[in-house]
């Protein structure tokens, strides 16, 4: 690796000089409690591209970094103070997929003694976030930086760039086809939500099975089901493995103005013979017993595992937390939820016999009736080796469809002018 240039262009440092030259020059305080990279993770996403650098900070200081932007062609050259650059940090470039919506390649090497630099060459245009991350749970120091487009991909051009045809589809149109049950006169749009994802692994099986895969297999199968179906349709929170914050999976089902919300998870307890399926809706006042307070805790810290950068305000925050004293959505969360538990019950034993309500985050969504569902213990050796089992996940989509069917054919959608806003 070039000891002091990492591939640039004398243009380039001219450029990075002046906008740097003053935090450059500062010395850092030292003496065998220096931060050393433990690990660097890539998370590719059409949303966004994250890179991860996980060290150790002795003196639990997080790193210095300065960054800059640079256009023809689009750059982002990070520098981070205070490290050596070591093999873990030389792994990087090689971490990055030709795929990668955000990042052509990465280069990194020592750039000054105690200054590592990051040349990060882009597809486009970025908008940066580089944020810190205190400990939690497994992970220690972590050094965030997000790359999202600087031209969004619109989740509601995604339904129809999917949906061509159907989305054209009026309210009190005919079905394209006879559905078996009842059938559904408008289009309904049934968002799904695989639990965790990227830094955030959701709870780990003891064979080994992340959370985050088990619940991104069977969502995306449900995906197909529902999109089979005639006037339905559906859209995934995430289709990959990177995180999405709780707040911002409700709000892309604001967003389409979905009818339904189903957020698929798989459960885990220290107790490896906890088994069983469940199904949860929001409890506004408290959680209707103290395993499920713990489970909406647990699933609810997601964000703090995951990374989300605290500093940049979200504006559909506000939205979201708006009203919770819906009433009527939680009546109609209640009844999905008993028409999944029932199916869900045909082909695994029930953890518990009722619908259990506790304070998810992720359910808070004032105006769209929605659950999680927890498919199975993975923290049971038994019900693990299912959730892995392609066989078992294409039965658990089905069953989880067969309830949502259920819940339209007893309470039908009523006719709305989304259809049209959708054109
Ligand atoms: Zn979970």
């Amino acid at each position: 690796m070039a000891e002091t240039t990492a591939g640039f262009t004398r243009r380039d440092i001219l450029r990075f000089a002046t906008a740097s030259l003053t935090l450059l020059v500062t010395p850092l305080a030292r003496g065998g409690a220096a931060p050393t990279l433990l690990a660097v993770r890539v998370w590719p996403a059409n949303i966004y591209t994250r890179v991860t650098l996980e060290y150790s900070a002795p003196l639990s200081q997080p790193l210095k970094f300065t960054h800059l932007l640079l256009k023809d062609p689009d750059r982002l050259v990070v520098d981070i103070e205070g490290v050596e650059f070591n093999s873990v940090l030389a792994s990087l470039p090689g971490k990055i997929l030709e795929s990668d919506p955000q990042i052509r390649l990465i280069r990194a090497g020592r750039f000054k003694p105690d200054v590592v630099r990051l040349v990060i060459e882009l597809k486009g245009e970025v908008k940066p976030q580089i944020f810190s991350l205190k400990p939690v749970g497994e992970y220690s120091h972590r050094l965030v930086l997000d790359l999202y487009p600087a031209e969004p991909p619109d989740p509601l051009m995604a339904l129809l760039d999917k949906h061509g045809d159907s989305a054209s589809v009026q309210p009190g149109q005919k079905p394209l086809r006879q559905a078996e049950q009842p059938e559904i006169q408008r289009l309904v749009t049934v968002v799904i939500d695989p639990g965790h994802g990227g830094e955030d692994p959701g709870a780990i099986g003891r064979g080994g099975s992340y959370e985050k895969n088990v619940t991104l297999a069977i969502s995306r199968r449900l995906k197909a089901k529902i999109d089979a179906e005639p006037n339905m349709r559906a859209l995934l929170t995430r289709d990959g493995d990177y995180f999405i914050p709780l707040n911002q999976r409700v709000a892309k089902a604001r967003r389409v103005r979905a009818d339904l919300f189903v957020s698929v998870h798989a459960d885990a307890f220290i107790k490896s013979t906890a088994r069983g399926s469940s199904v949860f809706v929001l409890s506004e006042n408290g959680a209707s017993s103290s395993a499920a307070r713990w489970l909406a805790n647990r699933e609810n810290s997601a964000d703090l595992v995951g990374g989300v950068n605290f500093g940049v305000k979200d504006p559909h925050l506000a939205r979201t937390l708006l009203d919770l004293s819906q009433t009527a959505t939680l009546n109609d969360s209640l009844k999905l939820g008993r028409a999944v538990l029932g199916e869900v019950g045909n082909i695994n034993t029930l953890h518990g016999g009722r619908v259990e309500q506790a304070n998810f985050a992720v359910l808070k969504a004032p105006d769209i009736p929605s659950i999680l569902v927890e498919t199975a213990f993975i923290s049971n050796p038994e019900e693990e080796a299912r959730l892995v089992d392609e066989a078992y996940q294409d039965k658990m989509a089905n069953a989880l469809l067969a309830g949502i069917r259920r819940y339209f054919a007893q309470n039908p959608p009523v006719a709305r002018s989304k259809i049209a806003r959708l054109d």
